[in-house]
C-alpha cells in the first residue's frame, strides 16, 4: 500500500484537499481518500512537492496523423488545411509507425492515461493494442457521394472488426458526409459513444445556412449540395441518435443558441475543445463562456496540428482565456474526458478506481507517478 500526499489533491469527484493523502495500492486502486495526513499511518506518507490529480484524458487525437508534425500550413484556415493532408498522408509505412510509436510514449510521459483516437486506417491499430494507454478508436468515414455511402459504409464496418476495443464508427463532419451515410451511421450507433468535428472554421455554417463562404468555394469541386438552411451543429445532430452520446469536436465557431438547441433537444453532448489546435489552423478559439464546463473536455488534436501532445499544454490556453479555477481544469483533463468516452474506471480518484495519478509542479510540468 502507498499514501500520497501534497501541497493539495484533486480527487474531482470532491473538493480539492489540502495536505490530503491518497490511500492507493502498489498496482493504482485507491482506497481511501484522508482528509488530513494526521489519519494516516506515520511514516508511510510519501510527501509531493505540488498537486495530484488523476492522469489525464485526451478525448480527441489522431495518432495516425503523427508523422504530420510541422508538414502542413499554420493559421491558414481549415479548407486550406484539410486540402493538404492527402498529399502528405503519403509516406513510407515504417516512418508513419516511428511516429505513431513516438507519439504514444510522448503521452504517456504526459501524463496521459486514456484517448479518445481517430482512425481512418489500421495504421494504429497494433499500436494502440500494445499500449499501456487506454484508446477508444473512433473509425471516422466521410463520402460526400451518396451513391458510394453503402461501400464506405462497409468498408468501415470491415476496419471496425479488427479495431481494438473499444471502439464506434463515426462520421468525420457535417460537411463531409452524405444524408445517406449519416442515415446508415445513425442505425449502427444508436447508443454507442460518437465523435464529430464540429463547427472548426466559420465558414462550415456559412455553407450549410447560405452555401456560400471558402469551404463551400472548397467543397463545390466535390458535388457538395446539402444546403440545410440551418446551422452545421443543428444539421448533423438531426441526422445523428439522441441515444448515443456525442462528442462533438472543436466547436470553435459554436452559438450560445446552438448549445442552447441541444439542451432544449435532450441531446447527450460532450463538447471536446482543442484549443491549441484551433490557434494553429483557425488563430481562434470557441466562446467558453457558453458551454457547461462540466460538459466540457479536452484534446490534443493531432501532431499534423500541434507541436505536442501535451493536456497540460492545451490547459494553459484555457487558463488564459477562462475564469476557471484549477479545481474546473482539471475536471475537464480527467473527470469529463473519461466520462465523455465511457472509461468508468479514470478520471476520479474514487475508492475502486485505477485512474493514475499525476503531479503537477507551478501548473508548469507534470509527471506521471504512478
Ligand atoms: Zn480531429
Amino acid at each position: 500500500m502507498r499514501y500520497l500526499s501534497a501541497n493539495y489533491i484533486f480527487p474531482l469527484h470532491i473538493n480539492p484537499i489540502k495536505e490530503g493523502v491518497i490511500e492507493i495500492t502498489e498496482k493504482g486502486e485507491i482506497v481511501s481518500i484522508f482528509k488530513s495526513r494526521t489519519k494516516a499511518p506515520t511514516g508511510k506518507i510519501e510527501i509531493f512537492d505540488g498537486v495530484l490529480c488523476p492522469s489525464f484524458v485526451n478525448a480527441h487525437c489522431h495518432l495516425e496523423l503523427s508523422h504530420l508534425k510541422d508538414l502542413l500550413p499554420k493559421k491558414t484556415g481549415l479548407p486550406d488545411f484539410i486540402s493538404k493532408v492527402p498529399e502528405k498522408r503519403n509516406v513510407e509505412m515504417s516512418d508513419i509507425k516511428k511516429a505513431m510509436k513516438e507519439a504514444d510514449t510522448l503521452m504517456q510521459k504526459n501524463g496521459i492515461i486514456a484517448v479518445g483516437d481517430i482512425s481512418n486506417t489500421n495504421h494504429s491499430f497494433v499500436i494502440k493494442e500494445e499500449s499501456e494507454i487506454a484508446y477508444h478508436t473512433f473509425v471516422e468515414i466521410l463520402s460526400l457521394d451518396k451513391d458510394k455511402a453503402e461501400v464506405v459504409f462497409n468498408k468501415g464496418l470491415e476496419l471496425l472488426k479488427n479495431c481494438p476495443k473499444p471502439n464506434s464508427i463515426v462520421p468525420h463532419a457535417t460537411y463531409s458526409v452524405s444524408p445517406k451515410l449519416f442515415s446508415l451511421l445513425k442505425e449502427e450507433n444508436n447508443g454507442k459513444i460518437v465523435s464529430i468535428h464540429n463547427q472548426e472554421t466559420k465558414s462550415e455554417d456559412e455553407l450549410f445556412t447560405n452555401q456560400s463562404g471558402d469551404l463551400y468555394e472548397f467543397l463545390k469541386k466535390f458535388g457538395w449540395e446539402n444546403q440545410s438552411g440551418i446551422s452545421a451543429l443543428q444539421t448533423s445532430l438531426l441526422q445523428m441518435s439522441k441515444k448515443s452520446q456525442i462528442i462533438l469536436v472543436h466547436n470553435t465557431f459554436t452559438s450560445h443558441q446552438d448549445v442552447k438547441w441541444t439542451k432544449e433537444n435532450n441531446y447527450s453532448i460532450y463538447w471536446c475543445t482543442c484549443p491549441k489546435a484551433n490557434l494553429c489552423i483557425e488563430n481562434s478559439l470557441p466562446d467558453y463562456s457558453i458551454f457547461d464546463p462540466e460538459k466540457l473536455c479536452i484534446g490534443t488534436d493531432s501532431l499534423a496540428s500541434n507541436s505536442t501532445l501535451s493536456i497540460l499544454e492545451e490547459l494553459k490556453v484555457l487558463k488564459e482565456n477562462t475564469d476557471f479555477d484549477l479545481n474546473t481544469l482539471l475536471k475537464i483533463a480527467c473527470k469529463n474526458g473519461a466520462e465523455a468516452l465511457g472509461f468508468k474506471d479514470l478520471g476520479t480518484f474514487e475508492t475502486g478506481k485505477t485512474p493514475g495519478v499525476n503531479l503537477i509542479k507551478n501548473f508548469h510540468e507534470v509527471k506521471r507517478i504512478l
